[in-house]
Parts: structure tokens; sequence; C-alpha cells
């Protein structure tokens, strides 16, 4: 594939755009690989979509390789599903809802769990259809309250999403591990930096969720890690990391919610009203609370606490979503328990939850523990019980700070904090999709059982900011190989004739040889534009006809090591492939 330069729809730009926080997004912009359309909303321009191409191609070969089979959905689609599942609602404000004409709600995908377990439940009835991974690279939709560092949180992105179906535990246990070693080889072969960290603390109902985090200092998830190879994000340490801080009674709770949400503060004292002696925990999303009342004796019971207005909460479906086993006590790492945790909604029915828990760890339970409370969403409210202190999202960090220097749960440290972006969730989620949707097959004996799922999901354009972000230097882009929009940027300077001549010739030898290859062909643009250009674009290799022509000799420059080597003309097709 041949792009040329003098007709490619390309304009570089001098100045850093206004908008653009960090450098990948200020060099995607002023390499015209991107232009913003929307608040959040990005248009792919022809090297970006090339580059964005290349990534969609690799997460699509490990999907396939892995067995997973590719499916595609609408992003437009209709209520009912989400409402079966409460998401509807309980999705909170980044939901973009609508209607149709007839007055039909409609909503903007975000995450498609409901769809495929309708897909599955449509098509098959027997566990010997089982085990099945279906996937999709989609638009997805997301009214982020703060969209920010170009493709790193759009409203409209583009996300690899797979769902998996199996009959039983072991069985979602071996999907959750395919895709694991899946989402392995797709990061190792962007050659993006990773951590794996566990999403959640203790046990929930047996599930398991791991996050894929490429460490940044522009990521705005924290987590900490020892040199021991532990790691896990803040919500997950936060809240087992035993301290010794004296207790004596129940402190005030103070919370700021959204004014139709009741606080914690009356759950609390509705709580204490109900029964004096128990400890309680107490999470809520947007729409929706939930108390789970610890008794002396360790015997938990979940109270549900409805809300006011038509976003009355059907107390009995929150009862049946927190079944016994998601109150099970969260353990701390010595396999004491440590915590109760009560929680709804999106975190109960997936990994795709825009509404945090807030979660409080009740040093009755553990003695020593400290008082967290934390909504990992930036501006939302944060207290820390012990310290009293009140801060907003930074403050999740401060919090997590208290644990920095502690030693692991697993014994090595000590712990240090490092700030990630998330390129990468897998998540067991059970069979919390498959009940509210009723998705059974038979089993081998004849008898109805309930499938359980996973799911699991790559930022596709985050990874191209990514990729951007940790390869780019002082002079611009540098892509590697496999993801570059073309594998070298062949360079013709001066005026010569010869050397346009030679120049093509060598272009149309590369590509020829299976190689796609940017030429900068433009005949009135002076040599030191034309360097600036081929270094801001990036191609991992930059060859140079010029002057040395005369010489027989031309340069190959490496973008990334920035290593220059006058190469015989006959050489230098051999030399790139
Ligand atoms: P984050 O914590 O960054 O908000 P998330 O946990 O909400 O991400 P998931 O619901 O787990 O994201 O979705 C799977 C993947 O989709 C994420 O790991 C991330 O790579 C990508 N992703 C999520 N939100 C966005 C967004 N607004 N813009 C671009 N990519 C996103
Ligand atoms: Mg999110
Ligand atoms: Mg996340
Ligand atoms: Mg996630």
């Amino acid at each position: 594939m041949l792009l040329r330069m003098s007709t490619l729809f390309l304009r570089t730009l001098r100045d850093d755009p206004a908008d653009a926080e960090v450098p990948s997004h200020r060099l995607l912009a002023r390499g015209g690989y991107i232009r913003r359309a929307a608040p959040g909303g990005f248009t792919w321009l022809p090297l970006g979509f090339r580059v964005f191409r290349n990534v969609e191609r690799i997460v699509r070969e490990e999907m396939d390789a892995m067995g997973a089979q590719e499916v595609h959905f609408p992003a437009l689609l209709p209520r009912e599903p989400y409402e079966a599942t409460n998401r509807w609602t309980e999705y909170g404000p980044n939901l973009f809802r609508l209607k149709d004409r007839r007055g039909n709600d409609f909503l903007l995908g975000p995450t498609h769990e409901e769809m495929f377990t309708l897909l599955v439940k449509d098509l098959y009835g027997s566990y010997k259809d089982l085990p099945l991974s279906l996937y999709q690279i989609q638009t997805k939709y997301r009214d982020e309250a703060r969209p920010r560092a170009g493709l790193f949180r759009g409203r409209e992105f583009t996300m690899k999403d797979s769902y998996s179906f199996d009959v039983d535990d072991a069985g979602l246990d071996r999907s959750y591990a395919a895709h694991r070693a899946a989402y392995i080889k797709i990061f190792d072969r962007l050659g993006l930096d990773y951590v794996i960290v566990s999403a959640m603390s203790g046990a929930m109902g047996g599930s398991k969720s791991e996050e894929f985090l490429h460490p940044t200092p522009i990521g705005e998830d924290t987590f900490v890690r020892s040199p021991g190879g532990y790691a896990a994000n803040v919500e997950a340490v936060s809240t087992v990391v035993p301290e010794a801080i004296p207790f004596d009674g129940l402190p005030e709770a103070h919370v700021e919610d959204t004014p139709d949400t009741p606080t914690i503060e009356t759950l609390v004292a509705v709580a204490r009203e109900l029964f004096p002696d128990a400890g309680y925990t107490a999470a809520s999303t947007l729409k929706n609370v939930v108390v789970t009342l610890v008794h002396p004796d360790g015997t938990r019971e979940p109270l549900v606490v409805g809300l006011p207005g038509d976003r009355d909460v059907d107390a009995k479906r929150l009862e049946a979503q927190v079944s016994p086993a998601e109150v099970e006590p969260f353990t701390d790492f010595a396999g004491n328990p440590a915590l109760v945790k009560g929680y709804i909604g999106p975190q109960v029915l997936g990994s795709q939850s825009e509404s945090k828990i807030r979660y409080l760890v009740d040093p009755r339970i553990v003695p020593g523990s400290r008082w967290v409370t934390g909504a990992n969403e930036p501006g939302r409210h944060v207290f820390d019980l012990v310290a009293g202190r009140d801060f907003t999202w930074d403050g999740v960090i401060e919090a997590a700070e208290l644990l920095a220097g502690d030693p692991a749960p697993d014994g090595s440290g000590p712990l240090e904090l490092a700030r990630g972006v998330e390129m990468g969730h897998i998540f067991q989620l059970g069979r919390k999709y498959a009940e509210a949707l009723d998705l059974k097959v038979l089993d081998e004996n004849g008898k109805l059982v309930t499938v359980t799922m996973g799911s699991y999901g790559v930022g596709v354009s985050r990874a191209v900011a990514a990729i951007a972000e940790s390869t780019h230097d002082e002079l611009g882009l540098v892509w590697p190989r496999e993801v570059a929009p073309a594998d070298v940027h062949v360079v013709a300077t001066g005026k010569d004739a010869a050397v346009f001549e030679a120049a093509e010739a060598l272009a149309n030898e590369l590509v020829a040889a299976g190689l796609t290859v940017l030429y900068d062909d433009r005949p009135k643009v002076s040599p030191g534009v034309k360097f600036k250009d081929a270094e801001l674009l990036g191609m991992p290799t930059i060859v140079t006809v010029g002057r040395g022509l005369a010489q027989g000799v031309i340069e190959v420059r490496d973008r990334r090591t920035g290593e220059r080597e006058e190469v015989p003309v006959a050489e230098v097709g051999a030399r790139v492939l």
C-alpha cells in the first residue's frame, strides 16, 4: 500500500490544540490522526484509522485464536432488557437514554451483557451447546462526567467486549483463564506495559475480577503494588488492610448524596433504630442503597431501602440480587472475616458499572480496621471516618496513601502506590444476568440449570492513545511497527528529478514486497518541513532520498533510537524489510 503525502487527506499542525491535556492527545491532533468532532467524540483521519484498525486486528486475532466468535450488535437498544436487570435505572447518569417517535425508550449501549444473554437464550438450550464465548468490537456510549485526554476517556469509544457462557463454575474458571491468557497476548503484542490487579476484595460470591492497568502518571486509577508482585486496585486494598486505630462506637457518618438518594446517614439512623446492637455496612449507587446489617454473632441481614418517587426500588428484586453468597463476609488475607460489603446494582450485575459503591469497614469485625468510604469516580464525595476527613476524588488517593509502606497481604512489601489507566477488565459475572433474564439450559440429567457467565472488555480506542502516550518522544509520535500506519516513511528532498525517481522506485519496491509506505512526494515542501513531519508522524523507519543519491547512498533512520545510516541504494530494500 502506497500513501502519497501529496494527496493524503492530512494537515499537520504546528501548534498544540488548546483542549489537549496530555502528550498523546496533542500529538495525535497535531499529526492529523484524529479531529475532535464532539465533546468526547473523535473523527479518525486516514493515518489514525490505520492505527486503529491495526489495534483492532490484533485484538480480533487473539479473540479468534482463543475460540471466541465475533458478532455485532446495534448500539441503539431497547429499554426492556436493561429494565429486567435494573440497569436502566442503576447505570445512572452515564447512560445515554433517548426516545423514538412513538415515545418508546431506548438507550445507547454502554456495554452489552443483557443483549448477549438474550441472544444466547434465543438460540441455545442445552449443556451440549456450551461452553461458548462471543465477542464484538463496537462503539460504546457513556455520558462520562469528565471526558478527558482525547481518546483515553471518550463519550463515544470503541470497546471489544466478550461474554462467556458455561454450565458450571469450573467451566467459567476455564473461560476466564482463556480470556486472561488472550489479554496477556493482546497487550504484549500492542507493546503496552501492564499490571494485572485484582479489582475486588474478598469473596464476592466466588466471583473474580481483574483489571489490566497500564501504569502511567496520567491514569485515573490508583493501585498498590509490592516488589513481590502483589498488585491490587486501591478500592480492593484499602478495605482490608487493618490498622491499629482505637474505635469506640459508631462515628457519625456524613456523606453528600444526590438530593433524591437517601444518605448513608439516614440509613445508619434506620439501621440503629432497628438493630441497636448490630454493626452495619452500607452501599449506595446513585439510585439505590442497600444496608447489610451485621449482628454481633456474625449473622448478616440485607436491609433494602427504596427510593422516593418513580425511582422506587423493587425491594424484592434487590433482595433476590443480594443472594446469601454475596452477603458473605469479605475475608482478610488470613481468611478472617474482615468486613461485609453491602452492595447493589451495577456492581452486583457486572463489571461495566459506572456507579462505584461506597463501602464501610466495620472495626467491630476486624478490630483496628479503619472506616473508609469511597466512590471511585472523579468528583465524587469521599470521606474517611477515622480521620474524619472529607475530600473529593483526590482524597481517594489520600486515603490510599495511608497504605503505602504497609506490607502487602501476601507478606511481600512494602506496598507502593502507582497510577494507571484501565486497558482491560475481566470479570466473572456468575449467574446474575442469566437469572435476571432467565437463561437456562438442560443439563445432562434433563434438569434446567442457570448458565454462568463472564464478561471481558478491552478499550480499543483507548489503546491507541495509550500506545501513543507511552512511545512518543520530544519530537513526536513513535509507533511500534505492528500498529504503525505505515512501515516506512520515504522522504524525497530537494528539486532534483532523479531524487524523486529514485524515491518513487524505492517506494514501489517496498510496496511490492508487501510493506505499507508513506511517501513524501510533495514537490514544493522544504526538507526541513518534511523532516519535522516525518518525526511528528512517527513511522518506525524514515528513509531519506536526497543529496547522497549522487554518491549512491540513501539515509535510513530508526525513528525510535535515532540511529542513522548511509546505505547503498541497492541494499535499502533488504535493510528496511
Ligand atoms: P474506567 O475505570 O476507566 O472508567 P471502566 O471500568 O468504566 O473504565 P469497563 O466498563 O470495565 O470500563 O469497560 C472495559 C474497557 O473499556 C475499559 O477497561 C477501558 O479500556 C474501556 N473504556 C471504558 N470507558 C471508556 C471511555 N470512556 N473511553 C475509552 N475507553 C473506555
Ligand atoms: Mg468508567
Ligand atoms: Mg474501571
Ligand atoms: Mg472496568
